[in-house]
């Protein structure tokens, strides 16, 4: 790793000792977290949306696009999430839990890698689903999505539910998609509790995910972004790293084991 500049070194010190005197500590990550494992993000440097339609993601196309449901299988199939592992950023937000009181890790990320990093299943809200299981949106009947991308695999470019005909998608949020209301009110209630909010890798543009940050300052807490770019929140944050989060937050964990 390169030598950090003083200033840096400043800033992580600072965040480490917030982090160490707060009681909630809430991580909130965004796609930005991923990318260092090679799962592309939507609207970073080098992100999907330099090279794809974003309207495969709008949820009415996929309803009423037979097209659309065989670009996005095709997508699924083809995914750098399946071989995906977690980066030190993953490791590092799972290695705080051992240095302070995390309360929630709230994810945008559907890629399931704070589970592999071993972070606590039960501390992390997934605010967009994963891409573990597909359901079908009329009879909820759920499966393994390995098993729908091994239809896909034989030849059904749209595959339909075995039992009702209805149409199937992954478990996932897709933009004007309702949110799980259990999970959106866990996120919410950890980020009116934080005290030490800190957003890695996100662009905290989306809402309502985009709402934690602004939920968590309002109620008080101080809030930390990570980010390679600036965000419409930062002139609300009390401190801004501009940065790597795979530089970042492991930096940021040493920080915290050392002072
Ligand atoms: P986004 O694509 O809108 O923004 C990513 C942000 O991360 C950008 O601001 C970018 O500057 C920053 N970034 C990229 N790499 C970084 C790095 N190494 N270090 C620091 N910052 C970095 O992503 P979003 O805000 O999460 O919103 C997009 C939505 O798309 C998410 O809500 C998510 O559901 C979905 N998505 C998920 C994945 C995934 O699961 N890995 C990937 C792509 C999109």
């Amino acid at each position: 790793m390169n030598e950090l500049n003083d200033d840096l070194q400043q800033a992580l010190h600072q965040v480490a000792s917030w982090m160490r005197d707060a009681t909630n500590v809430v991580i909130f990550t965004g796609a930005g977290v991923s990318t260092e494992s090679g799962i592309p993000d939507f609207r970073g440097p080098q992100g999907i949306w330099k090279k794809v339609d974003a309207s495969i993601f709008e949820f009415k196309n996929y309803i009423r696009d037979p097209e659309v449901r065989k670009r996005a299988w095709q997508m699924r199939r083809d995914a750098e999430m399946w071989k995906a592992k977690p980066n030190p950023s993953h490791l590092a937000i799972a290695e705080f839990e051992k240095l302070c009181n995390v309360t929630a890790i709230i994810t945008q990320n559907i890629d399931r890698l704070h589970h592999a990093a071993e972070s606590d299943p039960t501390k992390i809200l997934e605010l967009h689903g994963n891409i573990l299981e597909v359901g079908c949106l009329e009879c909820k009947r759920r499966w393994p999505t390995i098993e729908i991308l091994d239809r896909v695999e034989a030849g059904e470019e749209d595959p339909r539910c075995t039992e009702c005909g209805g149409i199937l998608k992954t478990a996932t949020i897709s933009f004007g998609q309702s949110l799980d209301p259990e999970v959106l009110a866990a996120c919410e209630k950890a980020s009116r509790e934080a005290d030490l909010f800190l957003a890695a890798g996100s662009s905290l543009v989306v809402v309502p995910a985009a709402h934690m940050p602004l939920i968590a300052s309002q109620s008080g807490a101080r809030l930390v972004i990570v980010n390679l770019e600036p965000t419409p929140l930062d002139e609300l944050a009390d401190l801004i790293i501009r940065g790597a989060t795979g530089q970042i937050l492991p930096s940021l964990a040493k920080a915290l084991m050392t002072s």
